[in-house]
């Protein structure tokens, strides 16, 4: 389908993005892979599309301090390549290399990866597990949203209208995996998990069993008082609510979630 008539407007820094945004109804462009197939399919009609693609300045991956801060426009394809995540957090570069194709992967960015909010959206989880901070501008100036306060809902976050994600800060990581099962090739998951060992814990994230990225904490608990992977996976399903749809049944994606947790944690 053609998309519903919309203005178009390019944002030439974050301020003038922010700016723009005050408009009435207006939405962010980033990577447009998720964005253009839903106007395509006119679930959003925007009076006005704000691309900010072209802002380079938000495309890096640098350490600083004990984090690892990554601008909201870095395309999923540099997060696979990056030699500082490769060092410090591989848990991401190994999750953005299981997203979608090659174009997606080229196009795609982790700030419209996290601000789309798909509960099959396999970097959400990652930044859930590593207990991520995520940068937002808006016309009050700069805030700080934890993981754990950002994903609200099913394409739902805690970003208002009139904000721009800017940066996303994760900590440095001892180990980590991103384990997905999906039912062909290039597609979303129909589970995935996140393991990370941080600061001496192991922390866990699952894909897809939700409404929003979900942390498995029995897990992690069972881990923390000294459980086998094992044991530890048997309690997977504890606070999750896995969906049933055409590519699982609720069933099967409990079942496939226990089996993923236990070969992340034997990875670690
Ligand atoms: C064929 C296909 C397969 C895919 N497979 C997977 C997969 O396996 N796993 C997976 O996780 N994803 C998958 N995706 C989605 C992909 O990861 C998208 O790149 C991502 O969801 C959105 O990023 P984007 O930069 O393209 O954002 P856009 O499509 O441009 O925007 C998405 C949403 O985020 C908002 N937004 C964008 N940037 C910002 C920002 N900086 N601040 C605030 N709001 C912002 C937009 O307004 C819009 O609402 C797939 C997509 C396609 C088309």
């Amino acid at each position: 389908m053609i998309p519903a008539p919309f203005e178009y407007e390019r944002a030439g820094s974050v301020d003038h993005a922010v700016e723009l945004l005050a408009g009435d109804d207006a939405k962010l462009l980033a990577g447009g892979q998720s964005l253009i197939p839903v106007l395509r399919l006119r679930f959003a009609r925007p009076a006005t599309l704000v691309d900010v693609g072209r802002l380079d300045d938000l495309r890096y991956v640098r350490e600083d301090g004990d984090r690892i801060a990554i601008g909201a426009l870095t395309r999923h394809a540099e997060l696979v390549r990056d030699p500082v995540l490769a060092r410090h957090c591989a848990v991401i570069p190994h999750a953005a290399a299981h997203i979608g194709d090659p174009q997606v992967r080229h196009r795609g960015t982790i700030g419209g990866s996290v601000a789309h909010a798909d509960p099959a959206g396999d970097l959400g989880t990652v930044l859930l597990t590593l207990d991520a901070e995520l940068v937002a501008r808006g016309p009050g100036g700069e805030r700080t949203i934890p993981a754990s306060e950002f994903f609200t809902g099913p394409f739902q976050t805690a970003l208002a209208s009139q904000e721009m994600l800017t940066e996303i800060r994760v900590p440095a990581v001892e180990a980590g995996t991103y384990l997905k099962l999906a039912r062909r090739s290039a597609d979303w998951a129909t589970v995935g998990v996140a393991a990370a060992r941080v600061d001496g814990r192991v922390q866990v994230g699952l894909t897809s069993m939700g409404m929003t990225p979900l942390r498995a904490r029995g897990v992690e608990e069972s881990l923390a008082g000294g459980a086998s992977a094992a044991d530890a996976a048997a309690r997977t399903g504890e606070g999750t609510d896995p969906p049933g749809d055409v590519s699982a049944s609720s069933e099967y994606r409990a079942h496939l979630a226990g089996v993923l947790v236990r070969r992340a944690l034997e990875q670690l």
